[in-house]
């Protein structure tokens, strides 16, 4: 488990695998994250499928993410025209091929989660479902039935026929529901969920309840008990930053402020933190953006895979670049910052962010005179950390 992460949440592909390993009634579909995968998919489902976007939001119906295709060439389509989508901010790496649900009659809504307010678990229910339950609540909360659960008694079929009842659910199916109910309840504490949510839980033509929709928010602390959670997590979503740095090898940490901040050193990066953090305090509260340690040998090549990190972090609206000069002496790291600079707009990155430099230690007056001469628009010069910090601050806080 990553540092500091209490939850994982899942996409609903995942959230359906686990649904159908204890029960609850889902339809069959699998991931693929190539257009034309969509074709032997749908092939297998039987000639028709839904495609659905695979994003950790909700809303996918209404913004285009959930298409019928009638062929597996149409298939083939619909998942061209849905990977690569932005849904609220979310790009679209993976689709969801599933079977198409027979005639849709009604949609519900359920759950189960930790209420933590009330120190206990919590189940939902709802027949007016399909919507954004948010909406159900604000709007006509008599239609969502909350019915706090003991966490050792569970949810029996009794207990469950008691919540159907509260949410007023038609005779016709309240024992499918309740049944759904139970099995929904047994993957909750079976996967150590903090929240499981079916919505919607469609009643179809044949009378049966199938969940076509599937929220599951897993307890990264009991990850120790749950191997197989491990395989779960998206790690490049849960940090795309830190994930392209440790691909470069950079030790890198996202912060969640706005001056992005590279040294050499941690405990020189670390000390750079809470300098920032100090001069920040005198320009509206601006905070260091990251930990970034380039470490001893910092030539042109790490200082440009750094800023490169450091500059598409859209939080970051400075950059403190702070180094003593040891091993690798200042006016090393000065053309490494230039060159930096350059090969960044060679590659065609938007470099646009003021620089503000601090280099001491072997060989500064060198480095500071190279920074000097090269007179880069961007790049301000200040000696001194705790001026250089105040500088990158003030400029953070101007934009
Ligand atoms: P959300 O918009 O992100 O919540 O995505 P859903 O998976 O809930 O899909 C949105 C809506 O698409 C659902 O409320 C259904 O009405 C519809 N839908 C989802 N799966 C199917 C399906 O297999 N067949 C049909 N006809 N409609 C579906
Ligand atoms: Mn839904």
């Amino acid at each position: 488990m990553e540092k500091g992460r209490t939850r994982v949440d899942l996409f609903e592909y995942q959230a359906r695998d686990l649904f159908a390993k204890h029960g609850v009634p889902v339809l069959a579909g699998e991931v693929i994250d190539t257009p034309e995968d969509a074709r032997a998919a749908t092939e297998r489902l039987g000639g028709k499928s839904v495609v659905k976007a695979q994003v950790k939001v909700g809303g996918r119906g209404k913004a285009g993410g959930v298409k019928l295709a009638a062929t597996p060439d149409e298939a083939v389509a619909r998942a061209t025209d849905i990977l690569g989508m932005d849904i609220k901010g979310h790009t679209v790496h993976k689709v969801m091929i599933a079977e198409t649900a027979p005639e849709i009659l009604e949609e519900y809504y359920v759950s189960y989660l930790l209420d933590r307010t009330n120190r206990t678990f919590l189940a939902m229910a709802s027949v007016a479902g399909g919507m954004d339950i948010e909406e159900v609540a604000a709007t006509t909360p008599e239609k969502l039935a909350k019915v706090p659960v003991n966490a050792i008694e569970g949810v029996s079929i009794e207990k469950a026929r008691e919540i159907v009842a509260l949410a007023k659910f038609p005779a016709e199916v309240a024992e499918k529901v309740a049944e759904v109910m139970v099995t929904l309840w047994k993957t909750f504490v079976a996967e150590d969920a903090l929240l499981v949510e079916v919505n919607p839980l469609a009643k179809v033509a044949s009378g049966d309840v199938i969940a076509l929709d599937g929220k599951v928010s897993l307890d990264a602390n009991a990850e120790f008990r749950q191997p197989e959670h491990e395989a779960l997590e998206d790690k490049d979503a849960a940090n795309p930053l830190e994930a392209a740095a440790k691909a470069k090898g950079l030790n890198y940490v996202k912060l969640d402020g706005q001056v992005g901040i590279i040294g050499n050193g941690a405990g020189l990066v670390m000390s750079t933190l809470d300098v920032v953090a100090y001069a920040g305090e005198n320009h509206g509260g601006v905070k260091p953006a990251n930990f970034l340690d380039i470490g001893g040998g910092a030539s042109a090549e790490v200082m440009a895979n750094g800023l490169e990190i450091i500059l598409g972090d859209p939080d970051v609206k400075s950059v403190f670049v702070n180094v003593f000069g040891g091993i690798t002496a200042c006016d090393e790291v000065a053309k490494g910052i230039v060159q930096a600079l350059e090969l960044l707009k060679s590659k065609g990155e938007d470099v646009s962010k003021p620089l503000v430099v601090r280099l001491d230690g072997n060989n500064a007056e060198l480095g500071r005179k190279i920074l000097s001469d090269a007179n880069h628009p961007l790049v301000q010069r200040v000696d001194t950390m705790d001026g250089a910090a105040d500088k990158a601050a003030e400029l953070a806080a101007a934009k």
